[in-house]
């Protein structure tokens, strides 16, 4: 026997002021006939439609009918040539009428997102490409110039785990970095200090010489924005990565 059919709609809308109603409704209709076994279920979904359909009836119970239908195996394709089917016994402004629902109720559901493009849809600054430096990051992490003009800046987005080696902004004068988290949640470190946590909004100034790294925290994408301070004879220096046990001490 199939699964069983209740139904007790008829009680909770009907039940004080038609209780006959209801009972024949939710104890009969769906308590009885819809759990007679000489047709199955998805057949009675079927017929049920197409008797609404002919009735002319295209309310909110043709909606529920059409998705019971659903639920119980009839498909995209067979819907539509069940309704072109009726709409030649029963009209054509029937058939409209029906097939304005159903394509509601079969649409196709939207392919789903990458995690990176449901993350992208948390920040304002585009994620860009791959990063060219991705040599001196262990991880996966894009680049995206938002300037290069006056002060260039820099979108960097970093997957969960991915953090940049330690490095060193070097200038003979001016120089250095400054971070602005724009984005998840991610981690900076100077050499022989305590991390720092950075969220949205956060502010990182780097001096010129400072030995650090910064990268995303193990369990969240990371977006922070790169601004190049001007300076003389600017270079970076990248040296080893973040130990696996310095890391993995983050939270
Ligand atoms: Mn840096």
């Amino acid at each position: 026997m199939s699964k069983k059919i209740t139904q007790t709609a008829g009680r909770q809308q009907l039940g004080k002021f038609a209780p006959m109603f209801a009972h024949l409704n939710d104890d009969v209709l769906f308590g009885e006939v819809w759990n007679e076994e000489a047709i199955d279920v998805k057949t009675k979904c079927i017929i049920t439609v197409v008797s609404l359909m002919a009735s002319g009836i295209t309310d909110s119970s043709l909606g529920y009918h059409l998705q019971n239908a659903k639920n119980n195996g009839v498909t995209k394709e067979e819907i539509a040539a069940i309704i072109t089917h009726a709409t030649m016994y029963v009209g054509w402004p029937k058939g409209w009428a029906v097939f304005r629902q159903a394509k509601e109720i079969w649409n196709e559901e939207a392919p789903a997102q990458s995690e990176k493009d449901a993350y992208q849809n948390t920040i304002f600054f585009p994620i860009g490409e791959e990063n060219p430096y991705g040599q001196f990051f262990v991880g996966r992490s894009y680049l995206a110039p938002l300037t290069t003009e006056q002060v260039p800046v820099y979108n960097v987005t970093f997957e969960p785990g991915c953090r940049n080696n330690w490095h060193i902004h070097h200038a003979a004068c001016g120089g250095g970095q400054m971070l602005i988290c724009v984005g998840g949640r991610g981690w900076y470190q100077e050499w022989g200090k305590e991390p720092v946590e950075l969220t949205p909004g956060t502010v990182i100034n780097i001096p010129a010489g400072v030995k650090h790294w910064h990268g995303a925290a193990a369990d969240s994408w990371f977006s922070h924005l790169a601004l190049e301070i001007p300076g003389e004879d600017g270079k970076a220096e990248w040296m080893e990565p973040v130990s696996e046990e310095d890391y993995n001490a983050l939270g």
